[in-house]
């Protein structure tokens, strides 16, 4: 028997999801956020679930090529645009948008041939300064774009920094508006957060909008709101089982570093996950858990391999018992991702993003 360790991808999920943002943004595009591999998920495995979406929008070549090959037609955006100027290459061949965010991307399309129309998203540094031309430039970027016989649409896109957090998505909104007033052509601003909470502002929604980590099922702005909060549903389960069990006294200790120390008799299962599953090693003592549907915690550090959860108060768990991680559990309990990662000082997406090769995955 292989190690009891699993992923599953859910795709029933995957759609609820989907429909879920649609009916937040009825009268949007919707480009289906699947970069990193569909945030973990696999593009492969997601691909049937999403493909109600409008466009799918990711960052690698390779990964263009294979939403091509599952037989997608329509539009497809890399949101960082070309990395060099061959890559141009095959945004004609496979007829991709892409992102134009700096100067070198405007040479490069200049000097390349090709019979083919481009259609690209011409991005505003509106304040997050990471991609993107700054507003005094963005007007002469377009311009240069608008003269080139390669170039065929030029439409406008910018990310919001805060739009899960308190400063909001006001001043970049004021910023893009204004420097793209009079400028034809579609545009695009919402990640998630801004796509369930402030899309109803038909300057926040624009043409299309750019969901993530909503379609995964985790909360864009949590703990402001959980997954239920939104109304999504996990798109991923982690699930192994307890491979071991220890009785320990009062004043034992447990594990590396001893950081746990038992202050009265308790049960501890050993299970099969660790931070060589992509388990973070931050969730230590504290963090929610599953044993066989019922919520517990793990206990002291993880281990590459291995992590501990307290069995002292569920009624016959043992050596073989069902330990979710985080997503559902056969007797229907759930575990959001997004409480994890918070007691772990970190956030769902990184979780998702980081399930190991080695852990096996089915979708169901
Ligand atoms: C990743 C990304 C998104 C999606 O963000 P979520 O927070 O996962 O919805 C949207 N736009 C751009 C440019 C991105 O890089």
């Amino acid at each position: 028997m292989p190690r009891p360790i699993l992923a599953t991808i859910h795709s029933s999920a995957l759609r609820h999801n989907l429909e879920r943002v649609r009916q937040a943004v009825p009268d949007a595009k919707l480009w289906a956020v699947i970069k990193a591999n569909a945030y973990g998920h696999g593009i492969e495995r997601a691909f049937d679930a999403l493909r109600g979406a409008d466009g799918f929008a990711l960052l690698d070549l390779a990964e263009a090529e294979r939403v091509r090959q599952l037989g997608w037609r329509g539009p497809i955006l890399l949101i960082e645009g070309v990395f060099e100027a061959r890559d141009l290459e095959l945004c004609s061949r496979l007829g991709l948008w892409h992102v134009v965010h700096c100067d070198e991307q405007i040479d490069w399309l200049a000097a390349h041939k090709t019979q083919v129309g481009h259609r690209v998203f011409l991005k505003m540094n509106s304040g997050m300064n990471r991609l993107g031309f700054p507003p005094e430039r963005y007007r002469s970027a377009w311009a240069r774009l608008n003269a080139l016989p390669q170039v065929d649409e030029i439409s406008f896109i910018s990310h919001f920094s805060d739009a899960d957090g308190p400063r909001g998505v006001g001043h970049q909104l004021q910023v893009f508006h204004a420097a793209t007033q009079d400028l034809p052509g579609e545009r695009s601003l919402c990640n998630s957060a801004a796509t369930l909470a402030l899309a109803h502002d038909a300057q926040v929604r624009c043409d299309w909008v750019r969901p993530g980590i909503v379609l995964y099922g985790s909360s864009p702005d949590y703990p402001l709101h959980s997954d239920q909060d939104w109304g999504l549903q996990p798109a991923m389960t982690l699930s192994t089982r307890v491979i071991g069990v220890q009785q320990m006294r009062a004043g034992d200790t447990l594990g590396y570093g001893s950081i746990f120390t038992a202050d009265a008799p308790m049960t501890v299962g050993v299970v099969a996950c660790g931070y060589a599953d992509g388990y973070p090693r931050s969730c230590s003592t504290g963090t929610p858990v599953l044993v066989d549907g019922q919520r517990t915690r793990v206990l002291g550090r993880i281990s590459m391999d291995m992590l501990n959860v307290d069995l002292t108060s569920i009624d016959g768990a043992g050596v073989g018992s069902e330990v979710t991680l985080w997503g559902n559990a056969s007797n229907g309990a759930r575990l959001s991702i997004d409480e994890v990662a918070h007691a772990g000082g970190t956030l769902g997406y990184e979780l998702m993003c980081a399930v190991a090769p080695r852990v096996p995955v089915v979708v169901d």
